[in-house]
């Protein structure tokens, strides 16, 4: 049958193949009615049925759908249930950014993360209208947005006046929501489209799912600045029907070949050295920092323990220090090579906030609208937060929840909704005074509270301090680096270049050993691991744990539960990275080596040369030890001079003690700036009490 005919006995067909395919589907939801109010029809099944019905469906989807629901609705006998077709041809999966005038009126299949939705809201659809001259009613079916009342009376023939009967019209629901698109490459500003969804596919959605909306593109005039009509249409899409994603990864397509290279790379003597060497060759160095990253890449295992609790897998890592040393520029890399990566900065993070927010725009169409922030569009993913310190102090209690419980939930305006954000965070902060002192708590130094600090996994120091051999050697670096992005610049000029003076072993220093789309995949692919302790992994974890647990002296906790747990995830992330089933010894040592290297550089209280993991929020046993004892000696002189505790005695008493003069004074200042202590006269000191 040809085009043109098929057109012609539209109805006739679709009443044909539902009846040939879909019979019992259809039994079932009379049966169950009002339970399920949509009929998915499988557009391969039509293809199946009648090549030139799908091709009708795709080309004339306007007359295609009227008429599949005008035969449907003889199947189930008026009830109000829906048409829905998935599952279209992937050639019909468009990019959002490549949708132009010709598909306009046509089928599509659009697949993107859903960033907005608009609250659920009733709509018309047949309007039951009472006469006021004879009391008649009238049934109109409203298919504009505006609403259509009767010209006359069918039974008295009269233009009357019409009231809207609300409890016997017929109401449907609708939402409009908004479609970003989801790519391989990196652009700053994802095109979107919003889509009208209605009936029961109307509140489906959520904010961060991956989606594939099939649904008919149209387009409405736009309207110039003294709201005129042009000519220029703006696109948005009727949505037939909504297909969640679950497995999200899967937006990366691995061919067979990808995965022979994959399994290829995965035995590799070399495979640590060589992803290490992949992420961000340009920058020098940073080997245990950049170790972490390609953990974080991968990540640990998800579990969900019988109580239904959750017990994340991510690897959250932040990085703190001094300007200039390279940490913006990691982050950038690996929200690239990430799936699902996204960059943000805490200074600049978008109106949406890092997590979700309801908020009244344009584009709700006078209705609430809730919008995903960064941490949810990079569910199953990364969140790279470059000046995390900045964040909004909304932001940073959002932070809190979404980085444990991995999700955020946000009731506000009639919308309630609980969103995923199952994300690792790779946050990058600046000291918030100049340089960073490895010697003071990293609390001290940024602007981030201590609860949310040691939510991180991992936290390394960036600190930039003039060393002969390595300034020589990352000068050397950068060079070539940029030799060689020079000579690739000369070469596209003019491709019969030939260069004289050549400095040596430029040409692969900023080149990744394994290509950032093949690493990407690598990762997606490894991230579907599932590895498993093993009895000596897990002896080797507690061992350490338990050796370090037992250099804490006077007080000092050198490790808590919580690095432990940090180091599950990191030897199960070396497991997956190995696209091992088990986590052996050697996931251990690598997990334990960068815990080492973490606590050696920001675990250690100055003062004593122990570990103490305190020293990262600000109070080294040492330095408790230390506060309490000078409280006392305040206390006790207190009680036999009325005037106080004198700073010289204070002193002298610390002193003899062996805390030194410093020590005395810098502790005495922040005891005072606790409200531990006031100073009524100066040099003299009092406690307050009954705190
Ligand atoms: P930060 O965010 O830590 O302030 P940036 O990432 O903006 O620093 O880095 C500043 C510049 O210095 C970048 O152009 C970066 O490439 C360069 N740079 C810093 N450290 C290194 C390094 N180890 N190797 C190569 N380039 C570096
Ligand atoms: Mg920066």
């Amino acid at each position: 049958m040809d085009f043109l005919a098929m057109i012609e006995s539209l109805y006739d067909e679709w009443a044909n193949f539902l009846r040939q395919y879909y019979k019992t589907q259809m039994d079932e939801i009379l049966l169950t009615y009002p339970l399920k109010k949509s009929l998915y029809v499988d557009y391969w099944d039509v293809d199946r049925y009648s090549e030139s019905l799908a091709e009708a469906l795709l080309f004339s989807p306007k007359e295609s759908f009227a008429e599949a629901q005008k035969a449907l609705d003889t199947f189930v006998e008026g009830k109000d249930v829906a048409i829905r077709i998935k599952n279209l041809t992937k050639t019909y999966r468009l990019k959002i950014s490549a949708l132009r005038s010709e598909n306009l009126n046509k089928f599509v299949a659009l697949e993107g993360l859903v960033k907005k939705v608009t609250e659920v809201r009733p709509i018309l659809k047949i309007g039951v209208f009472k006469c006021s001259n004879c009391g008649e009613e009238t049934y109109v079916e409203q298919d504009t947005k505006r609403l259509q009342e009767p010209a006359v009376c069918q039974s008295c023939g009269k233009r009357a006046k019409f009231s809207l009967m609300v409890e016997k019209s017929l109401f449907s629901d609708t939402q409009k929501v908004e479609i970003q698109e989801i790519g391989e490459g990196i652009s700053s500003e994802p095109a979107r489209i919003g889509a009208y969804a209605e009936g029961d596919i109307a509140g489906m959605l959520n904010p961060g799912d991956h989606v594939i909306v099939n649904g008919v593109l149209r387009g409405s005039v736009r309207l110039d600045e003294r709201n005129a009509k042009t000519t220029v249409f703006d696109k948005y899409v009727e949505a037939n029907s909504f297909e969640l994603q679950e497995e999200k990864l899967e937006e990366i397509e691995i061919t067979d070949e990808d995965e022979r290279e994959i399994l290829e790379i995965s035995r590799r003597e070399s495979l640590i050295e060589d992803i290490i060497a992949s992420i961000n060759p340009a920058i020098y160095g940073l080997e245990m920092e950049k170790k972490a990253l390609a953990l974080q890449l991968f990540g640990g295992v998800q579990k969900e323990m019988d109580d239904g609790t959750r017990i994340r897998g991510d690897i959250h890592v932040l990085f703190v220090g001094d300007p200039g040393t390279a940490k913006s520029q990691l982050l950038r890399y690996v929200a690239q090579i990430a799936p699902r990566g996204v960059y943000t900065s805490g200074k600049g993070s978008s109106a949406a906030g890092l997590t979700a927010t309801v908020v009244k725009d344009s584009f709700g169409e006078g209705r609430w609208t809730l919008e995903a922030g960064v941490l949810v569009l990079a569910d199953r993913g990364i969140a790279c937060i470059d000046e995390i310190d900045k964040m909004t102090s909304q932001d940073a209690s959002a932070m809190h929840q979404a980085m444990e419980q991995q999700e955020v939930s946000i009731a506000k305006a009639g919308i309630s909704a609980t969103l995923q954000t199952r994300c690792s965070i790779l946050g990058a902060a600046n000291p918030q005074y100049g340089r960073f002192d490895l010697y003071k708590p990293v609390a001290e130094q940024i602007n981030l509270s201590p609860a949310l600090l040691s939510r991180f996994d991992l936290i390394f120091p960036f600190t930039d301090k003039p060393d002969k051999d390595r300034d020589r050697n990352l000068a050397e670096h950068v060079a070539k680096a940029h030799f060689s992005g020079e000579l690739k610049a000369l070469k596209k000029r003019r491709r019969d270049v030939t260069v004289r003076e050549y400095i040596e072993g430029s040409e692969n220093v900023a080149k990744p050993v394994i290509e950032p789309l093949l690493l990407k995949k690598y990762i997606a692919y490894a991230k579907r691991m599932m590895p498993l302790l093993t009895p000596t992994a897990m002896d080797r974890l507690v061992g350490y744990y338990t050796n370090l647990r037992r250099l804490g002296e006077e007080g000092a906790i050198p490790i808590t539960a919580r690095q432990f747990e940090a180091m599950i995830r990191l030897a199960e992330a070396s497991a997956k990275m190995r696209l091992s089933n088990f986590i052996e010894e050697e996931d251990c040592e690598t997990a334990i080596g960068i815990m080492d290297y973490c606590l050696r550089k920001i675990g250690i209280d100055a003062e004593t040369g122990r570990f103490d993991i305190d020293a990262i929020i600000g109070k080294p046993a040492s330095q408790r030890n230390r506060m309490s004892r000078i409280m006392e000696i305040i206390k006790d002189l207190e009680t036999t001079d009325e005037k106080g505790a004198e700073e010289r005695e204070i002193t002298r008493i610390a002193v003899s003690e062996g805390i030194s003069e410093d020590l005395v004074t810098s502790t005495l200042r922040k005891l005072k700036a606790e409200g531990m202590i006031y100073e009524p006269k100066s040099g003299w000191f009092r406690s307050i009490r009954n705190r």
